[in-house]
């Protein structure tokens, strides 16, 4: 069995935004040799997620909107998290709802993805450097 092990680095000038990461997940399983396998892909950081949905702009601003309604960044007083001193409260449950990680099975060494589904980095505290992993393991 071969396995490969790749961290992407995001450093995101919003607070939050959602970036299409599936070039960067294919080139890996390209590096990787595998043709026949399973590929993961997790955030490193309780405040950003990974996630499969469709690449469309739309989409993507109903998503922050319905995020921003389920748990508004202000006032960070509201979040009993923001008493440590930190005022990102409403990213943690932002990730929650998103998910942490995608597994997506590897076909004759391509990501056997659905005819929309695109591979997605959640930021939610951004403007500082956060990890992605991306492990890969197969034959
Ligand atoms: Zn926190």
């Amino acid at each position: 069995m071969k396995s490969h092990t790749k961290y992407l680095t995001f450093t995101v000038p919003k607070r939050m935004d959602l970036i299409h990461i599936t070039p960067q997940v294919q080139e890996a399983v390209s590096e990787s040799g595998v043709q026949e396998g399973l590929c993961l892909v997790n955030s490193m950081h309780i405040t950003s997620s990974v996630f499969i949905n469709d690449n469309e702009s739309g989409l993507h601003e109903d998503y922050k909107r319905w995020l921003e309604e389920l748990a508004p960044h202000e006032p960070t007083s509201q979040y009993h998290h923001n008493r440590t001193g930190e005022d990102n409260g409403d990213a943690h449950l932002k990730r929650q709802i998103m998910g942490r990680e995608v597994v997506v099975a590897i076909t004759k060494g391509r990501l056997d993805l659905g005819t929309w589904e695109r591979i997605f980095y959640g930021e939610f505290d951004g403007r500082r450097p956060k990890r992605v992993l991306i492990k890969i393991i197969g034959e």
